[in-house]
């Protein structure tokens, strides 16, 4: 469907392409926290030019686009305003979700709208449907699992792999019916159906430690489906930028992979989760935990040189960020070097922890990644865990059969001594007890996050 501009097409696409660099400069900025707030304004601009020259396509009914914007701008209002930090996941998860869904009503309708569509046409319409449903049901799940409406964990269902591949083959194949009989609108219906489907499907067997995964995978199909769109409706601009999210979603599906060890086949298809047949709680810390008070921790800086803090989930549930800055500004205060050791899924979504980190205006010198810190951790000697759990459980390194084996985490347990701040023994989002908490070295301050650390800024100030 060829649209037709009030301004020569020359100048559209002039303006498409300066979009594009937009978008791609921002992209390139948003690679470093540095530049993200820029990246992301540059980012905002381009679509901004983007939306306005569509707006000066012909025969547009502007009363039905205001009514859209005003709607769906009150409901984003509302929601960045009420959404807190913890929930930013499952909102990221909605957002993919409506995208997939966007895409599958715009594309079923310009298709409609089509008075003799081609092959490109209808194969694009086709691959709009089956993408952007899997994506629109898919996320709906992904978000009832993080927000707990549905069982968190992984939900095995006998046959189910067979089951998915043969949705699939059905959906490709009605793709294969409406390239040759452009006149067979049911065939899309039935796409998007059996599409809608297969992303329950997909999505519901998959559990634990492999969510956020599916999150970047399911970002990176909401971006497939507004390509396949661009292609219905020809518009270049849509198709870039399904494109970049498209690509950027795949990419950072992949360093997520490598970041908790897990194959894309093993995600795509649900094959892990919790394990059932891992050693209990009762085995792992029988006797062997060692409570600390704040007064006690406060001692231990006392001879520290280097202390390294390492942030996890519940420091974003205890908003303990601020405390944080406060109590490294105490230590720094006394000579002693702080740094931050920062896990690629620490939290529950990527870049969780650097944001956090940044609202409390902790300098980004002091933020070490993963790889960076565990080559000197050693050297570390009082070392922090604050909320975190799974992104330092040492199983990862030392039991094949576990959930979690091979995930790269933060080797703390090899820092001199270790002080855990979280409420209890819970496990973490993977499920599993973990060993840190009775090693020799470790000391569990039990409570808040924030009150805790408050109570540890108090004791330094007295001591
Ligand atoms: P975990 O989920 O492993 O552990 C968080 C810990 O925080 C819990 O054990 C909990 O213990 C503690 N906690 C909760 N509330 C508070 C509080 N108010 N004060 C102090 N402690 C608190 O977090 P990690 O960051 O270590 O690991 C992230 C996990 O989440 C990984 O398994 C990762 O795969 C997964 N994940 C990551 C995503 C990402 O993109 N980053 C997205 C989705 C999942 P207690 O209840 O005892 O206080």
């Amino acid at each position: 469907m060829q649209q037709h501009f009030l301004i020569p097409d020359s100048w559209v696409n002039l303006a498409y392409v300066a979009a594009a660099i937009l978008f791609i400069v921002g992209l390139k900025g948003l690679t470093h926290p540095r530049t993200a707030v820029r990246g992301n304004l540059q980012s905002a601009l381009g679509m901004l030019l983007a939306v306005v020259v569509t707006l000066l396509a012909d025969g547009l009914a502007y009363q039905w686009i205001l009514l859209g914007a005003l709607i769906g701008g009150l409901v984003g209002g509302i929601a960045a305003v009420r959404v807190r930090m913890t929930q930013m996941p499952e909102m990221v998860a909605l957002f993919n979700g409506f995208g997939g869904g966007a895409s599958v009503l715009v594309a079923g309708a310009a298709f409609m709208l089509t008075a003799d569509p081609g092959a490109r046409t209808t194969v694009s319409t086709g691959l709009s449907g089956l993408i952007g449903s899997v994506t629109f049901t898919g996320s709906l799940i992904a978000f009832g699992k993080l927000a707990e409406i549905l069982p968190g964990g992984q939900i095995g269902l006998p046959g189910l792999k067979a089951f998915n591949a043969l949705m699939g083959a059905a959906a490709l194949a009605c793709v294969g019916w409406l390239t040759v009989d452009p006149t067979a609108t049911e065939a899309y219906w039935i796409i998007v159906a059996i599409a809608g489907v297969l992303g329950v499907t997909l999505t519901i067997p998959i559990g634990g430690a492999d969510m956020p995964v599916v999150i970047s995978l399911l970002n990176s199909y909401s971006g497939l489906a507004a390509a396949a769109t661009g292609f219905v409706l020809m518009n270049n601009v849509l198709i870039i930028a399904g494109s970049l999210v498209g690509a950027s979603g795949i990419i950072l599906t992949r360093i997520m992979c490598k970041a908790m060890n897990r194959s894309l086949g093993h995600v795509l298809f649900g094959s892990l989760g919790p394990g059932a047949d891992g050693p209990s709680a009762d085995d792992v810390y029988g006797g062997k935990v060692k409570a600390t008070s704040p007064d006690e921790v406060a001692m231990l800086f006392d001879t520290a040189r280097r202390v390294l803090f390492v942030p996890g989930y519940g420091l974003a549930v205890a908003q303990a960020q601020h405390v944080v800055k406060n109590l490294a500004g105490i230590l720094e205060g006394r000579g002693i070097v702080v740094e931050y050791g920062i896990h690629p899924v620490a939290g529950r979504m990527p870049g969780h922890m650097n944001v956090l980190l940044a609202e409390a205006d902790v300098p980004y010198e002091q933020l070490k990644e993963m790889d960076e810190i565990n080559q000197e951790i050693e050297q570390v000697d009082v070392c922090m865990v604050i909320g975190a759990n799974d992104v330092v459980n040492p199983v990862a390194r030392t039991d094949p059969r576990s959930p979690i084996a091979g995930m790269p985490i933060i080797d703390v347990d090899k820092a001199r001594t270790v002080v855990v701040v979280k409420r209890s023994l819970s496990p973490g989002f993977a499920g599993i007890p973990n060993p840190l908490f009775a090693a020799d070295n470790c000391l569990m301050l039990f409570g808040d996050g924030k009150k805790a650390l408050m109570e540890l800024v108090e004791s330094l100030k007295n001591s």
